[in-house]
């Protein structure tokens, strides 16, 4: 069954003058592993975005998990609900230990605090980070703070998750672990998985390739 679908979407910055989106067309799946792929500036992160309800296309149609994004008005409480998102830089915030970072998505949802350290703590056992709990962010490498940021994606048990080079700030080793988390995790919960990256190979273990140039999807 479809979960996401763009009809002729279009994106400008700067008055007009940059089209990062020009009559863009997608279809994806329930339990698709998609790759996105192309050239930097190609609309890759734009595209991502309005998938994840972060960005308002200027024209055209976006539907995800049967809501038409326009029309809806709790977007929030739809990106909390629905989608986990996985940024090349983490976002973690610093001060805050590896539980309560994990935390965050579920603060606007109505959780008690028993419930969500049942949950974190799942997670980063998962994770291989159990041990790692209490720790502050600080004290992580790159590769265990990249698991903390799928744990803290996963919380809410998201039915769709965006990456955006989730690999691309990780030495090959650890991108693999990471990778290898991801494909696990679509393959044993049915999570559509939506990733942008430039690494040809990490791209091939997808579904689905998105090839994107100037805005458009070109394949
Ligand atoms: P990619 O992810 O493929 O590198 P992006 O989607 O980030 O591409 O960007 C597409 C185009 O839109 C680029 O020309 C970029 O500079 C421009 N762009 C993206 N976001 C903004 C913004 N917030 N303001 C102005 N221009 C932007
Ligand atoms: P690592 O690469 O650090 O071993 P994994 O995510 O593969 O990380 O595993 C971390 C821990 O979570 C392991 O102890 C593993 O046995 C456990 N684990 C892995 N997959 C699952 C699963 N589907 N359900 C429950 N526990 C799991």
């Amino acid at each position: 069954d479809e979960i996401i679908s763009m009809n002729d979407v279009t994106k400008s910055y700067e008055k007009g003058n940059i089209k990062a989106l020009n009559g863009v067309n997608i279809r994806i799946d329930e339990g698709d592993f998609v790759s996105i792929v192309g050239p930097s500036g190609s609309g890759k992160s734009t595209l991502l975005n309005m998938i994840g309800a972060l960005d308002k296309p200027d024209r055209g149609h976006v539907k995800v998990a049967g809501q038409n994004l326009l029309e809806n008005e709790n977007l929030s409480k739809f990106r909390a609900e629905k989608i986990g998102f996985i940024f090349q830089l983490h976002n973690l915030i610093p001060t805050l230990s590896v539980r309560e970072n994990v935390e965050i998505p579920m603060y606007s949802q109505k959780i008690d605090s028993k419930e969500m350290k049942k949950r974190s703590f799942e997670l980063l056992d998962y994770m291989g980070l159990k041990n790692r709990a209490n720790d502050n962010i600080t004290k992580l490498s790159g590769g265990e703070r990249q698991r903390v940021a799928i744990a803290r994606a996963l919380v809410n048990k998201p039915s769709i998750i965006l990456a955006d080079e989730p690999t691309g700030s990780l030495d090959s080793e650890n991108g693999i672990k990471v990778l290898n988390i991801l494909k696990k995790l679509h393959d044993d919960e049915n999570v559509t998985l939506i990733m942008i990256t430039h690494d040809q190979q990490i791209a091939k273990m997808a579904n689905h390739i998105i090839k994107m140039k100037d805005g458009k999807i070109i394949s």
